[in-house]
């Protein structure tokens, strides 16, 4: 990476936090489907799926790990007193060994760890970034694309520098880093460097 310092727009904590929450969701719901909708891993249930956390949310080291977490409808989320994550851990754990078994294992990787993480300690974008990437694995494509497009723009930064410097048109950079249009030129707007480039382009009458 270059020495400049990138400008992008950083996400804040709360906006950070609610925006993992929101895609881990989706992600831990995206393992179980049925028809192409979330079911219950347990019952195949379709109703009110909800991502259930392994290891609770309020541990912020594992808080948004895909693999901690388990899509089940309300009654085998916490609803039964039998048969439910929350009320019957017995009942759990053997359901978790017999039928999730790498989740299983890295619980046990795991359950004795004191992490102090906080919820200070994440670059937010980094992970969403990452969670981005899984979602497009998983379903070809991004969640919410543009929520993260100037962080990864800023980790192109280096790519988008010597591609402006070159022959590259605005829609091969586009190409190149996923970015839309408005938001390419939002973010070579805040980097001098960068505007500075594309600015000497336009007077040389290149588009
Ligand atoms: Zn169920």
């Amino acid at each position: 990476m270059s020495d400049v310092k990138v400008k992008y727009t950083k996400m804040s904590r709360s906006r950070g936090r609610n925006a993992l929450d929101e895609i881990w969701k989706v992600l831990v719901k995206n393992n179980h489907l049925l028809n192409g909708k979330p079911c219950c891993a347990v019952c195949g249930g379709q109703n009110m799926v909800q991502a259930h956390h392994v290891i609770g949310r309020s541990i912020y080291a594992y808080r948004w790990e895909p693999v901690n977490g388990v899509p089940l409808c309300a009654l085998h989320h916490d609803a039964c007193v039998w048969q439910s994550a929350h009320h019957a851990p017995w009942w759990w754990l053997q359901w978790l060994k017999e039928n999730k078994s790498v989740t299983y294992e890295w619980l046990y990787q795991h359950c004795w760890d004191r992490p102090t993480k906080t919820a200070d300690d994440f670059v937010y974008d980094e992970i969403y970034s990452q969670m981005e990437e899984l979602h497009k694995q998983q379903t070809g494509v991004y969640f919410k694309a543009d929520r993260c497009i100037d962080y990864r723009l800023s980790k192109a930064y280096d790519q988008i520098l010597v591609m402006l410097s070159g022959d590259s048109s605005i829609k091969q950079i586009m190409a190149a880093t996923g970015a839309g249009d408005t938001a390419l030129k939002k973010f070579i707007g805040k980097n001098p460097e960068l505007r500075r480039l594309l600015k000497a382009r336009t007077t040389k009458g290149k588009k």
